[in-house]
């Protein structure tokens, strides 16, 4: 057991709460909850991907919400109780949340409710576009002219 551990990431007290003792982080603290950049998901805890960016939307819950994992990345187990069924990570088994169907959010029709605390955000490089302001532009022609000239000699 000493050996497994050394290979996961070092965590909080809270962290640990949520993601070994299978906690629920507060609800409204949730770092993610209004994240909407590109990128991808991954777990606390083992550094797998879990979700993309693509598949979060607006629950209106109060934690962050997918409606698709990455392949393969989420088990789904049923919870004692027999009524909720929990989502944890593949990979390492940490606690992420709960998985919902049938409430109609999305085309997909299914809600992973997961603790913001259980995951680390990887943006996107994709997203680092310059952005077309007025300088950038006429550098770009610039090097454009430059190119033809070049050509045409
Ligand atoms: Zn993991």
């Amino acid at each position: 057991m000493k050996e497994e551990e050394a290979k996961h990431n070092k965590l909080t007290k809270e962290e640990e709460r949520v993601i070994v003792s299978k906690g629920t982080e507060q609800s409204f603290t949730g770092l993610f909850n209004d994240n909407w950049k590109r990128g991808t998901y991954v777990c606390k805890r083992c550094g797998a991907k879990l979700y993309y960016s693509e598949s979060k939307f607006e629950a209106g819950c109060e934690w962050p919400s997918f409606d698709d994992e990455m392949l393969g990345a989420v088990r789904r187990t049923s919870d004692p109780d027999g009524v909720r069924t929990e989502i944890s990570c593949v990979n390492c088994g940490a606690h992420l949340g709960h998985v919902f169907t049938g409430e109609g959010f999305t085309q997909k029709n299914v809600r992973h409710c997961v603790n913001s605390i259980s995951m680390e955000f990887i943006p996107d490089e994709r997203q680092e576009l310059p952005s077309w302001t007025e300088e950038n532009i006429k550098r770009a022609l610039d090097k454009l002219c430059s190119w033809n000239r070049h050509v045409n000699l």
